[in-house]
């Protein structure tokens, strides 16, 4: 069959299966409520967990910082592209999260994969929640090492996948579930990765900036460090409101990133003025631990309305509110009812999700106002209705 046709093909059975994706275009900067077309939606889709994509404060530091360093960075980190503020927000960053070093990679997918790939070998063993994001899965299968997917939290089945295997171990999870929002038992995790002899890797792109005393992340929040987890990475584009992200570890483990990872070394380096914007993020995690309680209120407060509503909640504690729907092209509708009604909530489908648990995937933010959750409780009351 030529590309054409095949093309045409799975494109229309997209369509049949409910599967097909489209963009939306936005007409504003990110924030509880954002413009597309002339009119005015409330926004409960976005990562912008802490409301500091758009805040004032970081666009002037963003600006600020490209009328010193411009705005392309002009190559990768090990040509020319590596630059102050790129270096201040490494140190802040393994300040941040208690290591010794931390290492900036133009994106959440590029860390992943280029970590896995860099640290595992043929003949070693890598050990993936089931629910791991797609990065995570594709760098593990890229690897080459024997790829092995445990039961979802399943710590007992990891055991006995870990117990039967030789050479080098390395455990990979979400430290909060990006689908799901459910955390994983770090505590648990870590124990079993001592006393197999495993190493444990976590991806804290939804719990970094939100979770922990300081923000510091899952792992903060388990009341662990980099002797129970070696490998930390985190995303910057969500809770922190810019872009890129980041592996924090040992010396060796950021040296040997630096020279082997492929994904970190034939790329460009991130804006400098994002990494300068990042710097202020961080500064605003310091100075309003509001936002991380504001957040936690508001995430009690659709919880207990969607109980009161007998709503199909998740087992979450995170921003991350899922509303478990099954078929895909009815959470599609149901996105579609909400859309129409003024509310900006995406619908997870196969693949991202396992077939048959197809979800309206609700995001709450530091930036939005109880009234806003109210309405939001309202509406899917109104939704759950029709749809029945
Ligand atoms: C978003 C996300 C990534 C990818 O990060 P990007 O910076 O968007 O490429 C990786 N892991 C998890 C769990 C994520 O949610």
């Amino acid at each position: 069959m030529g590309f054409e046709q095949r093309l045409r093909a799975s494109l229309t059975q997209r369509q049949e299966q409910g599967l097909y994706r489209q963009r939306l275009t936005l007409d504003s900067a990110q924030g509880p409520v954002v413009r597309m077309q002339g009119r005015d939606y409330l926004n409960f889709c976005s990562n912008d967990y802490l409301g500091l994509a758009a805040h004032p404060r970081l666009v002037e530091s963003f600006q600020r910082a490209a009328a010193q360093y411009g705005v392309g960075s002009g190559a990768s980190h090990l040509v020319c592209g590596h630059s102050r503020p790129h270096h201040e927000l490494e140190e802040a960053l393994a300040e941040m999260t208690g290591r010794p070093r931390a290492l900036l990679f133009s994106s959440g997918y590029a860390a992943n994969t280029g970590t896995l790939t860099s640290l595992l070998q043929p003949g070693d063993n890598v050990f993936q929640d089931r629910l791991n994001h797609a990065s995570l899965l594709d760098g593990g299968l890229h690897s080459g090492a024997r790829f092995r997917r445990f039961a979802h939290n399943d710590v007992a089945d990891l055991d006995a996948k870990l117990a039967a295997v030789e050479g080098s171990g390395l455990v990979v999870v979400d430290g909060v579930f990006s689908m799901d929002g459910d955390s994983a038992p770090l505590g648990e995790l870590a124990a079993l990765c001592r006393r197999q002899d495993a190493w444990l890797m976590v991806d804290d792109a939804h719990g970094f900036g939100v979770m922990g005393e300081s923000g510091a992340g899952s792992v903060q929040a388990a009341g662990m460090g980099i002797k129970e987890v070696p490998v930390l990475m985190a995303t910057l584009g969500k809770a922190l409101g810019t872009g890129g992200a980041f592996v924090a570890g040992d010396d060796y483990l950021i040296e040997g990133l630096i020279q082997q990872a492929r994904n970190y070394i034939y790329t460009t380096a991130l804006a400098p003025a994002l990494a300068a914007a990042t710097l202020t993020s961080l500064a605003i995690l310091r100075e309003e631990a509001w936002r991380r309680n504001h957040l936690v209120t508001l995430i009690q407060r659709f919880r207990d309305g969607a109980n009161q509503l007998g709503l199909p909640l998740m087992a979450s504690n995170s921003a991350i509110q899922p509303l478990k729907v099954g078929d895909a092209t009815q959470a599609t509708a149901m996105s579609q009812t909400l859309r129409e009604r003024g509310l900006l909530i995406g619908a997870i489908r196969p693949p991202t999700v396992p077939s048959g648990t197809s979800r309206l995937r609700i995001t709450l933010s530091a930036a939005h106002s109880p009234q806003q959750v109210d309405r939001l409780l309202e509406e899917l009351a109104l939704c759950q209705k029709q749809s029945i």
